[in-house]
């Protein structure tokens, strides 16, 4: 997965940011916040050559940025493989397109040099301290 790691880098270098709603603006990937239900934290398709990534209002700005970030990794990815990626509360989809766009968010969020330090604490200190969740501090230690 040193792919998705040199993606990402690549972006950041380019736009000068790793910011993804600076990201999602410079690639020209339409974000809308909206009232979703509550099951759905959020959701990327393709329609008519446009690239929408749509978030749950309802998530805090902490989860919102994190579910960016991911449907991100999808947009940057997997932009034309017609398939409305729909990321829900209640399970967890173990496609290798999900690993893709949570390994491209660990990525985004997580800076080699934030992480250098503190990379041998807990998963939570780690994610609390970098305000991410556990789950993307793991892609970014764990999985490669
Ligand atoms: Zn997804």
């Amino acid at each position: 997965m040193g792919e998705i790691k040199d993606i990402v880098r690549k972006l950041v270098r380019k736009y000068k940011t790793s910011d993804p709603y600076e990201l999602a603006d410079y690639l020209n990937i339409i974000v809308l916040i909206d009232n979703l239900d509550e099951s759905i934290r959020g959701y990327f398709h393709y329609f008519k050559r446009n690239k929408i990534i749509h978030i749950n209002s309802k998530l805090s700005d902490k989860d919102k940025r994190i579910v960016l970030a991911h449907e991100l990794g999808h947009a940057v990815l997997h932009p034309r493989l017609n398939i409305i990626f729909m990321e829900h509360n209640t399970y967890f989809v173990k496609s290798k397109y999900e690993y893709e766009a949570n390994k491209f968010a660990a990525e985004l969020l997580i800076d080699d040099c934030d992480i250098k330090d503190i990379r041998y604490e807990s998963a939570s200190y780690i994610a609390a301290t970098l305000g991410v969740n556990e789950e993307l501090v793991k892609y970014k230690i764990i999985l490669k």
